[in-house]
């Protein structure tokens, strides 16, 4: 999503000149000081580096941003747990949760750039202790040279065109791409799509809220 916003023209040159100028040389200097946050670090190229594996300073941040820093993480969860399904009470409170939430997923992300970083390093020969590098399962088959086997099958074994092609019908999008506005409108009304799936965020999100009752008591209904 993108925000926008009108200025005018000489208001946009004076905050290039007094703010955006500065702070950009600001940042070239020695001694500039690191400072990370979620907004600055998720666009930065030192976040995952091949030499030092991540950028210390986010990753202190990252690791100091723990919810209950007085005391130990795991006393949240400390109370007994009788029935998880839609009972917080006694269990998590929601405050915590979305505090704790927002210290793993900041870990979450540090852990995929540590993992690219150190993926880099041993790809390069990097020997790093408890760790190696294997191959994963291998990619799809696929034909060397598909026109010579369509003419092998077809020919010389006598394979049934059904058994080689499949006729699929294309995209919704890949004809609209094809075809005019007016041929389009005909089209369309045979067109369906499904909503976006519930995703939780942060409820600074723009996205406005869905308002739900119990998505899953069709199921507990069921039990
Ligand atoms: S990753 Fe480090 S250098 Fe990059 S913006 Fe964050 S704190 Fe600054």
């Amino acid at each position: 999503m993108i925000s926008s916003w009108s200025l005018a023209a000489e208001a946009l040159r004076t905050w290039g000149d007094e703010v955006l100028v500065p702070a950009i040389e600001a940042t070239q200097a020695e001694d500039a000081p690191l400072v990370p946050g979620d907004a600055q670090c998720q666009w930065c190229p030192v976040r995952g580096v091949h030499r030092d594996f991540t950028c210390p300073a986010r990753a202190r941040w990252v690791l100091e941003s723990d919810p209950s820093p007085e005391e130990d993480l795991s006393t949240l969860f400390d109370a007994p747990v009788s029935d998880l399904r839609g009972h917080y009470e006694g269990f998590l409170q929601p405050v915590d949760a979305d505090r704790l939430l927002q210290f793993l997923e900041r870990v979450e992300v540090l852990a995929a750039d540590l993992r690219h970083a150190l993926y880099q390093a041993a790809a390069s020969g990097v020997d790093l202790p408890g760790r190696k590098l294997v191959r994963g399962r291998p990619g799809n088959r696929s034909w060397t040279d598909a026109a010579r086997v369509a003419l092998y099958a077809s020919k010389s074994l006598r394979l049934r065109k059904g058994v080689i092609y499949k006729d699929v019908l294309r995209t919704p999008a890949q004809i609209q791409r094809e075809v005019d506005a007016g041929t389009w409108r005909k089209l369309e009304k045979f067109v369906t799509r499904p909503d976006g799936k519930l995703m939780l965020v942060r409820a600074d999100d723009k996205r406005p809220a869905v308002e739900v009752d119990n998505i899953f008591s069709e199921d507990s209904s069921n039990d």
